[in-house]
């Protein structure tokens, strides 16, 4: 399996670092009553940072946990796109580079952990189109993956 993490993961990142670096900026040039903000700014910078390596990883592991092989072709050759969103939950996709599926896999925003998978695009020969546009738990295409070797 190949990551690609999209730009909005990295300019994330960036701010959270910025933030962590004023915050010790302003510590270091006034040791006075202001030094408070500097300490927020850090303290606030590096949790979130923290906190986002421990999301990326989550979504990461869980991403390898289900879709380490394709679930319609068995192939292990799959791209995940992991990104970042303005909202609560956050949004991957998962693609198959040998049958061409594609899924959209809704991780939660707090912890990163799968919510929800939908097929979004069957293979190039139509397998999965009967799974279209449904969305299920992650465990649902381990089924799927389970039936298919038994055939
Ligand atoms: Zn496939």
């Amino acid at each position: 399996m190949r990551f690609i993490t999209t730009n909005s993961v990295w300019a994330l990142v960036i701010f959270v670092i910025i933030l962590a670096g004023l915050g010790l900026g302003v510590l270091t040039l006034y040791q006075s009553e202001i030094s408070i903000i500097g300490w927020i700014w850090l303290v606030t910078g590096l949790t979130c940072l923290l906190w986002l390596m421990y999301i990326y990883t989550n979504a990461k592991n869980n991403a390898i946990e289900y879709f380490s092989a394709c679930p319609i072709c068995g192939s292990s050759n799959i791209l995940a796109k992991i990104s970042w969103g303005l909202s609560i939950d956050d949004t991957h996709e998962v693609i198959c580079q040998d049958c061409g599926a594609k899924w959209i896999i809704k991780t939660s925003g707090w912890t990163g952990k799968i919510k929800t998978v939908k097929l979004v695009k069957p293979s190039d020969n139509d397998a999965g189109q009967e799974y279209l546009g449904k969305e299920t738990d992650p465990e649902f295409w381990v089924t799927i993956a389970r039936k298919r070797k038994q055939k």
